[in-house]
């Protein structure tokens, strides 16, 4: 049964918004122009807190901090044992205010409390950890030589990096950047989205608490076109690392092309597959369908919105998947029982409706859902279409809802060519019992992550990043850490050499 979006009853644990405004070199400041933006709850519609709008200018003081920071300043300077220590205090204080934290990006995002309070932020914790442990660990190597020549590999830090951050996993995608950025010896500027700004900079008054250096982390607040695209364009900044649209990413690596030829990672958009193979457990495999695509309201970019079912228990598949998304409920993200709030802005929630609606043109069949919920909000049905294919704008598109195509396949070879028609390569998710399908399968798909009889696997230890358009690098693991150093290569004589 879906319930009503609209239910206002859920409005407990709202902390106060402390941090409305930019912290450029340990200060909560104003932007230059005084200029703000109005943040909203995407459960009504209404105002939650006015934003410092930031801009060029306070790009430009946030990298002459950060840069002051890293030339000067302690943080690249001492050792990865006391930077670590830093980093698990402000690990810590993730924990002790994990209520404080859910409360306000539950309220800014419209993501579900407890799944925050559960989820997103004990693990981001356990992320910050991860890197803090690793920070003594970066070393480089003893080269083996041909001449008289004593070689070696210095591991330094990248230096000033630019962190633009999407809104759909607000703190995860913060720390998946600045914990291993802080561990390297970085400093950096973060721009989180302007849908979701709230909880940087509750973290950016943390770090301080913690004894992270002014400097080392500035946030600067605002817009995409305006704030994002100062940071990567600026002159000053050695590398700039976002997770965001593949249409926007292109546009980043462009800016830094043009200007400093800064370093680039990107993290960007996908069209999953989840191809599910006769000797499946059906039930099992219907829930990992059902959570692939709704899941954090489809606002997923590793989203399994192409699912793939082998014909021979595609029918019985289909009646599951049926029935369980009848439990599917969406409703207020306080309200524990919901499991889909609503989307994160009206722009979103249009931008969804409107490829449902194209779906049916197209020729689409709805199994469930294809509407919106309530009277307010932006909350949307989980949406289920069959009869559809990969010529199709909504098995083509990234929608970033909960949408789901759903399609039938005879041979393992028609699935991996078919999950390969694309020109994404996020992740996949293969459900089979069989080892040698399983092996076939995830060494023939094309992305950078495939998860066999699971979905949504991630680990602190395990790279996560695409193939193809999907984009560069990787974050988490170790991978995630190495992508904010540089190599340097040191070469001495070592006897009386003619070099
Ligand atoms: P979405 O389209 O889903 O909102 P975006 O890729 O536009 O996702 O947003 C991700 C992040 O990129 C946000 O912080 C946004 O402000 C930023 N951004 C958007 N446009 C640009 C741009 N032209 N240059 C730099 N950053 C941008």
């Amino acid at each position: 049964e879906h319930s009503n979006g609209s239910n206002g009853s859920h409005r407990p644990l709202i902390p106060e918004i402390k941090f409305t405004k930019l912290f450029i070199n340990g200060e909560f400041v104003d932007s230059v122009k005084e200029r703000t933006f109005e943040t909203i709850d995407p459960r009504n519609g209404e105002v939650i807190a006015k934003i410092a709008e930031g801009d060029k200018e306070d790009v430009d003081l946030a990298v002459r901090a950060a840069r002051e920071a890293f030339d000067h300043g302690p943080w690249p300077r001492m050792s990865g044992y006391e930077r670590g220590r830093i980093m698990s205090k402000l690990a810590d204080l993730l924990d002790e205010n994990v209520e404080d934290i859910a409360a306000l990006e539950a309220l800014d995002a419209g993501k579900l409390f407890a799944v925050l309070k559960e989820g997103d932020i004990p693990s981001s914790a356990s992320m910050i950890r991860y890197y803090a442990g690793a920070a003594d660990k970066i070393h480089g190597e003893v080269l083996k030589m041909s001449r008289g020549l004593h070689g070696i590999t210095l591991r330094e830090p990248v230096g000033v990096v630019g962190h633009i951050i999407p809104w759909n996993f607000p703190t995860i995608m913060f720390f998946i950047k600045v914990a291993p950025a802080l561990a390297a010896g970085c400093t950096m500027v973060v721009k989180p989205a302007e849908q979701t700004p709230l909880t940087a900079l509750y973290y950016a008054n943390l770090a301080k608490q913690a004894g992270v250096p002014d400097g080392v982390i500035n946030v600067v607040t605002g817009f995409g076109p305006t704030a994002g695209a100062a940071i990567s364009r600026h002159m000053d900044i050695d590398m700039v690392s976002f997770t965001g649209s593949t249409e926007v990413g292109r546009l980043i690596m462009e800016a830094a092309a043009k200007s400093n030829l800064k370093r680039v990672s990107l993290e960007l958009g996908g069209k999953s597959p989840l191809i599910i193979f006769d000797d499946a457990d059906i039930d099992k495999a219907a829930g990992l369908a059902l959570v692939g695509s709704f899941y954090n309201k489809g606002e997923i970019c590793v989203a399994g919105s192409r699912v793939y079912v082998q014909e021979g228990i595609y029918e019985e598949f289909e009646k599951k998947l049926i029935e369980k998304a009848k439990g599917w409920t969406v409703g207020d993200p306080f309200d524990p029982s919901s499991l889909q709030g609503p989307q994160v802005d009206k722009k979103q929630f249009e931008r969804v409706l409107s490829y449902i609606e194209q779906g049916i043109r197209e020729g689409g069949n709805l199994l469930i859902g294809g509407n919106s919920l309530g009277s307010k909000g932006y909350y949307i049905q989980p949406t289920i279409f069959t009869n559809v294919n990969e010529d199709m704008a909504i098995v083509k598109e990234e929608i970033f809802g909960p949408v789901m195509s759903l399609m039938k396949f005879k041979t393992v070879d028609e699935a991996i060519r078919r999950a390969n028609n694309t020109t994404y390569g996020l992740v996949a998710g293969v459900v089979t019992r069989d080892i040698d399908i399983a092996n076939k399968v995830s060494r023939s798909i094309r992305a950078g992550v495939v998860w066999v009889n699971c979905y949504f696997a991630f680990e602190n230890d395990a790279p996560f990043g695409g193939y193809k358009m999907s984009g560069n690098g990787k974050d988490s693991g170790m991978d995630g850490l190495h992508k904010y150093l540089e190599t340097k290569s040191v070469v001495t004589p070592i006897y009386d050499s003619p070099w």
